[in-house]
């Protein structure tokens, strides 16, 4: 199967051909003003399938959210204004409602929102890896699924979350390139050191990534402190579970020792900028320092739970923005890094050649329609898309090589939208009698 996209303009500001073969990109073809045509350098006509004018439009590569929890869609203004403390407790309460069906509707809703805004890649944290993979896989988008533990120091539900771990791991290895296995460490206060040292080694061994919440409150980091004489970041350093297969979300409360440990290792830290204002666990994310040492510097939304949207647009231009207002820097947090963050670091962090327009990457391409005041004038496009634009300027993403939204429309949106609405529904009567 074969993609052509035509008249696209790049960010280079050239109009351009793009072809894509089989899951990648396979050329990008200048044309700058000449008529496109399907015909190869030799003269004879391209085989291709479908044809996508991109007239208008720019072509981006598409974002790649690295921290959600899908399935928590359902729990989507739920449980507001409280601190993470309690809204931690009252969202464990509403989970004990939780089936697989909730998990797989509620995946497929956060599926929907995420192609609607432009993500092409997303790396989650929930509970039933093998519900969300089914819905990743109907969604053509990828996703980095996680096992995740979570055994609050009993020692009996340690031992069993190992063998489902690795049940998990053998039942969804392979089963389709959109889904990467990760192993989840849900906190270093909800898990064992010994599933820890495990879920590190398991992961390591099998060529993983890792995943976790780390330093996302002062309260988190103050009662490690007092716990422990040093910080969550050193503790995990000194047990060996610090390195470049790490994803740290939130990262916020860290000290120059920590930031240092985190570039040493090569530690991904992931900002999640919304749910950290919502939750008021603070927002003086040290990006700078984190670059300058090394680490390497994502972005997420975090679940709908506590950040009520997964549309990365609006966690880029709330990055940006409160980077410049606490550090008092306009120049903070440019429109091309906080791109850079959302797109060429994630892929790096989960290992996947993304990130770029260019042959031999990824088939992933996102076309943006700039037919509408929130591009005009023309001076800056990046700044356009990040601070004056929004998610209904999302028109196409095509992913590994399928397209999966074309026009603004998803294949068989209506059907999901009244699916899981009907689920809801039910999910939510039961969580109301609680
Ligand atoms: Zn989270």
């Amino acid at each position: 199967m074969s993609i052509f996209i035509k008249n696209a303009l790049l960010d280079n500001g050239r109009m351009c051909n793009i072809l894509i073969e089989g899951d990648r990109i396979s050329s990008v073809t200048a044309i700058d003003g000449e008529e496109s045509s399907l015909v190869n350098a030799d003269g004879t006509s391209l085989d291709v399938v479908t044809v996508i004018d991109a007239k208008g439009m720019r072509a981006i590569s598409p974002f790649v959210n690295m921290h959600t929890h899908a399935g928590m869609t359902l729990f989507r203004g739920l449980s507001e204004d409280m601190p993470l403390e309690r809204w931690l407790a009252d969202i464990w309460e509403g989970e004990r409602y939780l089936d697989r069906e909730s998990i797989y509707w509620g995946t497929k809703l956060a599926l929907l929102e995420m192609i609607k805004s432009g993500t092409a890649t997303f790396a989650d944290m929930y509970w039933e890896p093998d519900v969300v993979a089914k819905a990743v896989v109907e969604s053509g988008i990828r996703g980095a699924i996680s096992y995740c533990f979570l055994d609050g120091g009993d020692k009996e539900k340690a031992a069993r979350q190992r063998d489902e771990c690795v049940q998990m791991y053998e039942s969804l290895k392979g089963c389709s390139p959109l889904v990467s296995f990760v192993v989840s460490i849900h906190a270093h206060y909800t898990v064992c050191d010994e599933n820890m040292l495990w879920a590190a080694d398991f992961a390591r061994k099998n060529g993983l990534k890792l995943h976790t919440h780390l330093s996302e409150t002062r309260k988190e980091n103050t009662d490690h402190f007092e716990k422990y004489g040093i910080s969550p970041t050193r503790r995990l350093y000194e047990m060996g579970i610090l390195g470049n297969d790490l994803i740290a979300a939130h990262s916020l409360w860290l000290d120059d020792n920590d930031i240092e440990l985190y570039g040493r290792c090569g530690v991904t830290a992931v900002h999640n900028i919304n749910s950290n204002l919502k939750l008021s666990s603070g927002y003086r994310f040290r990006y700078n320092e984190l670059r300058d040492a090394g680490a390497n510097v994502t972005i997420g939304t975090d679940g709908c739970g506590s950040s009520n949207s997964l549309d990365m647009l609006e966690a880029m231009k709330f990055a940006a923005l409160m980077q410049k207002a606490w550090r008092e820097d306009p120049s903070a947090m440019p429109v091309n890094q906080i791109y850079q963050i959302a797109t060429v670091n994630g892929s790096k962090a989960l290992g996947i050649d993304n990130g770029r327009i260019a042959p031999g990457a990824k088939g992933d391409v996102l076309l943006i329609d700039t037919r509408s005041t929130r591009f005009i004038p023309d001076y800056d496009f990046m700044a356009n898309l990040i601070y004056s634009a929004n998610s209904s300027c999302v028109d196409t993403m095509i992913c590994n090589g399928r397209v999966v939204m074309q026009g603004g429309k998803v294949e068989g949106e209506e059907q999901i939208l009244a699916k899981a609405s009907e689920h809801i529904e039910k999910f939510v009567k039961k969580i109301k009698k609680r």
